[in-house]
């Protein structure tokens, strides 16, 4: 029914697919956005060498159905207390779908932003739990041990959620820093877990100022043809360049789309179950990625170690800007 509903303003990935020409309802807080952001589906149907269906041209080839002048906004390393509510307030005004991925640990400590970014309409991927840099460090098992705990953490956030927040749970798998590997790609695949990539972003994770961020935007968009644009709220940087950032690309002709599970990635799947169950359990090759049969003592330490590094670090992350906050709130009182 929800695919349904959109189906005239869906482009299915695999088709012909020049923007069309704006009709319909436009957005009330924004002349230049239509109501309905255009979505483009995503399949997961595996490549032929076993590898996931993988998007974005940085790695990849092109997204079907994203034109030379589409933008898929894609939100990482959330959610932030701080920034994603404003993240989502100017999203709203500009009538803009995205989609998100998230940090397990984060959604874990943030549940009601996870709710808050499904019911908005968006669609919920993820970026492993405690985001470790680069996965071809770990071990197979520690690697997908932050896979699996990654989407645990997203299903457990809108475990309370409605039916419809649940179906905004994408089968959608970014990997830190987009470093992919052919093995972590397969079990993906095994899973109909779509890779998503990016064809661009704006080095907004630096800490560069607004200005910047909106300028880096810009000049990658014109290089790349638009595409699958990487922006972060986990920098308030990013939040106080949105706004204007998606006014300026509208001026210029682009035209933002929302990346969508297509209603094939989606069959068979029941809103709430997990992603990952059912296919991971009835894989042989677990058995031998398990840390319990397969690696050796040492293995088994190091990529535990490795995983509770990375978790200590986004702990470190959260406490900073939590310390910070309160700070920022410590000092507002002592100047009234
Ligand atoms: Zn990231």
């Amino acid at each position: 029914m929800l695919f349904a509903a959109a189906a005239g303003l869906t482009v299915a990935a695999g088709q012909a697919a020049a923007a069309e020409p704006q009709t319909g309802p436009m957005c009330p807080t924004d002349p230049l956005a239509p109501l309905h952001t255009p979505k483009v589906q995503i399949d997961v149907q595996p490549r032929t060498d076993g590898s996931a269906a993988s998007y974005g041209g940085m790695q990849y080839k092109r997204t079907p159905g994203l034109g030379p002048k589409d933008v898929a906004l894609t939100i990482d390393d959330g959610p932030n207390p701080q920034v994603t509510p404003k993240v989502l307030t100017i999203l709203a005004k500009h009538c803009l779908k995205v989609t998100y991925f998230l940090v397990g640990w984060y959604a874990h400590a943030y549940p009601g932003l996870v709710r808050q970014e499904a019911d908005a309409g968006h669609f919920i991927g993820t970026h492993t739990f405690s985001h470790p840099d680069n996965l071809r460090r770990l071990s197979a098992a520690a690697a997908q041990d932050e896979i699996v705990k990654g989407f645990d953490a997203a299903e457990g956030a809108l475990a309370s959620g409605t039916p419809a927040e649940k179906a905004q749970l994408a089968p959608f798998f970014r990997f830190p820093g987009l470093n992919d590997t052919k093995d972590l790609s397969q079990w993906l695949a095994q899973r109909r877990i779509a890779v998503v990539g990016a064809d661009f972003g704006a080095n907004d994770w630096l800490n560069i100022s607004p200005a910047a961020i909106e300028h880096r935007a810009l000049v990658e968009a014109a290089e790349a043809h638009g595409g699958i644009l990487i922006l972060h709220d986990s920098h308030m940087h990013t939040a106080e360049a949105l706004d204007d950032l998606i006014t300026t690309f509208e001026q210029d002709g682009y035209r933002f789309v929302q990346l969508v599970p297509s209603p094939a990635a989606m069959a068979g799947r029941t809103p709430g179950a997990p992603i990952l169950g059912a296919v991971a359990a009835a894989d042989p090759r677990d058995a031998a990625a398990s840390p319990a049969k397969g690696a050796g003592l040492l293995d088994r330490v190091l990529g535990q170690l490795k995983i509770w590094a990375g978790r200590l670090v986004a702990f470190g992350h959260w406490l900073g800007a939590e310390i910070g906050h309160l700070w920022a709130q410590g000092m507002a009182k002592l100047r009234h």
